[in-house]
């Protein structure tokens, strides 16, 4: 028999949540330098296998995880992650923004919408708006709508290009496959200054976009999301997923790759979206800071002053006279390990999960 001790276990369950949360997202992975065709390579209605019925439950675990993986990327302090978050109109951005975010510290996320640039922004290189709301080291950041507008509804829209008052030289030749070259070098930089990028197409349907806008005109609640810009973006739907397959093929790159989300329902685009963020967080592998020796000593002289101002009748410490002693240090220091593997044989494994 192998002998597993708690340590043991939770490096073991993070290697397999590891490799299987690596499998599950890897259909929906834009290998890098393939040339990819929205409408011919990914399904919207793909469910992977997974049941609607065990999409609550498989949220809640994928929630659990990324809220404890926040906690230590921000304890850590050196990476951060962008989440930047791409679809159509009624794709469910918001809803997954929404629902994936819910469990996570508020103080260790930003989200920052996109809209129509401003004048001062436009007075600007095209990628100064999206660098100002960048996430520091520690934060998730999210995106809702992006840097990829400017290949996306600035391409499908040439008058939004007009407005950049860019000089004439700059216009010449290909201007997409240079905006896609520096926004490459620009993530390349990024990921490698220590923040790492999600990048998340939510792909709905044609039909299933046409339900959803109804269904915002049908519900009150829901009619002040109808924007009758909705469906005039929508008549240009072929030049939007021509816009947006070159995109994928051209900016998925191995350090900052594209995950396109089947959206048509919005349970799995939700699981899966938590699933790809996930595994990033788990690539990162964010520790919470240990303390060394030097500052052990420290820590330990400021600990017998405490205990020594103990008032009459009170104990030394009442913390640890409740909780009994807590090792401290790193976790490699935690004691011999067998008393804990007794008291842990059989329960450990359920008390980890
Ligand atoms: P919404 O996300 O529904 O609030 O809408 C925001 C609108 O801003 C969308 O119609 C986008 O197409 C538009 N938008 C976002 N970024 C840009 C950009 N860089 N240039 C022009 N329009 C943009
Ligand atoms: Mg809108």
């Amino acid at each position: 028999m192998v002998d597993l001790g708690p340590d043991d276990w939770e490096l073991a369950m993070a290697d397999e949540r590891h490799s299987r949360l690596a499998e599950f997202i890897e259909p929906f992975r834009v290998r890098p330098g393939s040339k990819v065709r929205l409408d011919r390579d990914f399904d919207p209605a793909f469910r992977a296998g997974v049941k609607k019925r065990d999409a609550t439950a498989l949220l809640r675990q994928g929630i659990e995880h990324l809220a404890e993986y926040q906690a230590r990327l921000a304890a850590q302090d050196t990476y951060g992650v962008l989440v930047v978050l791409q679809a159509l109109d009624a794709a469910g951005k918001d809803g997954t923004i929404r629902h994936v975010m819910s469990g996570v510290n508020p103080q260790g996320v930003s989200v920052h919408s996109f809209k129509v640039p401003s004048a001062e922004e436009l007075d600007h290189d095209y990628l100064w708006r999206y660098a100002k709301r960048l996430p520091t080291r520690g934060e998730i950041g999210i995106f809702n709508r992006s840097h990829y507008e400017e290949v996306l509804v600035v391409r499908v829209h040439p008058e939004n290009l007009e407005r950049q008052k860019l000089p004439q030289a700059s216009k010449r030749g290909d201007i997409w496959k240079r905006r896609y070259r520096e926004i490459n070098d620009w993530e390349r930089y990024l990921t490698d200054n220590g923040l790492r990028l999600v990048k998340l197409f939510l792909n709905v349907s044609k039909e299933e976009q046409r339900t959803r806008l109804l269904r915002r005109l049908d519900l009150p609640d829901h009619t002040w999301k109808f924007s009758v810009a909705d469906v005039r973006e929508r008549e240009r739907w072929d030049d939007y997923q021509e816009a947006i397959s070159d995109m994928l093929s051209h900016t998925s790159t191995e350090w900052a790759p594209w995950y396109v989300i089947p959206a048509d329902r919005k349970w799995f685009a939700r699981v899966g979206a938590a699933a790809v963020l996930g595994h990033a967080l788990m690539e990162i592998d964010p520790r919470f800071p240990t303390v060394g020796a030097e500052q052990r000593a420290v820590l330990d002289a400021v600990k017998a002053a405490l205990e020594a101002q103990a008032p009459e009748g009170a104990a030394a410490d009442p913390f640890e006279s409740r909780h009994g002693h807590v090792a401290p240090g790193t976790p490699a220091e935690h004691g011999s390990g067998k008393e804990e593997r007794a008291h842990g044989d059989g329960a450990a494994p359920d008390a980890s999960r």
